[in-house]
């Protein structure tokens, strides 16, 4: 298995794996967990055996190096679906838009009108998560538990599609708190989407009712 194209399909196939096995667990079906394959960091030619093997959702987490990398990736690969899951400046709103066929990061007002204003302009209507600072830290991004009533009425208010909550929990502690509370704030405001879970915990994401799992490390091995 040192032939990378067999090695990708494997650790894909071992993550979908994993995915079902703790969705049927769970009482969930497997095909309403989306894995979002984090390529951040990695060429094209450490991605493009993960296609191959039949990955089409990935994650990037800057606008500058997806818009460097996929373009030429989505030129010769039909069905790719891009989500940018790493903070977004307001100045890139409008790559991203462009770029973009989902948004897990909308944290903050101006983002929003932002936002609101690039798909007006290009008419194209992306879905978008509102990331949440589920562990109230003070350097992570994501809007604060008491501000979200009012910014998902400013998304409604500029028309941007929000599907769901997106959270990182605080680093090295139990993880299961925070997404239960993300689960618990979702349905508060009737919103379907839960963003969470990567390498070390999207099985118990899921089980705490995760739709997307933000998985790099895991498929692409660790990032340099
Ligand atoms: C890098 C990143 C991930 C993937 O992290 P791994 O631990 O490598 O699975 C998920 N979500 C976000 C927001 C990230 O920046």
């Amino acid at each position: 298995m040192t032939d990378p194209a067999n090695a990708a399909a494997a650790g894909l196939a071992d993550i979908q794996t994993r995915i079902a096995r703790t969705a049927q667990i769970a009482g969930r079906k497997a095909e309403d967990v989306t894995l979002v394959a984090v390529s951040k960091t990695h060429p094209a030619e450490r991605i493009a055996p993960l296609i191959a093997a039949g990955q089409r959702v990935f994650g990037e987490n800057r606008v500058q190096e997806a818009a460097e990398k996929w373009p030429a990736l989505r030129e010769a690969n039909a069905g790719i679906e891009l989500h940018l899951v790493g903070q977004l400046q307001s100045n890139k709103a409008e790559d991203a838009v462009a770029l973009f066929d989902c948004i897990h990061s909308v944290d903050r007002s101006s983002l929003v009108s932002a936002l609101g204003k690039a798909m007006d302009k290009t008419g194209r209507q992306v879905p978008c998560f509102v990331q949440v600072n589920i562990g109230a830290e003070e350097q992570k991004g994501g809007c604060a538990i008491a501000d979200l009533p009012s910014l998902l009425a400013e998304a409604r208010a500029a028309a941007i599609p929000i599907i769901g909550l997106m959270c990182v929990p605080p680093l090295g502690i139990e993880p299961a708190p925070f997404f239960a509370l993300l689960d618990k704030l979702a349905t508060d405001n009737g919103l379907a989407g839960r963003s969470m879970g990567m390498s070390d915990d999207f099985e118990t994401a899921i089980m705490l009712g995760a739709t997307h799992v933000r998985v790099g490390s895991a498929l692409f091995g660790a990032r340099g």
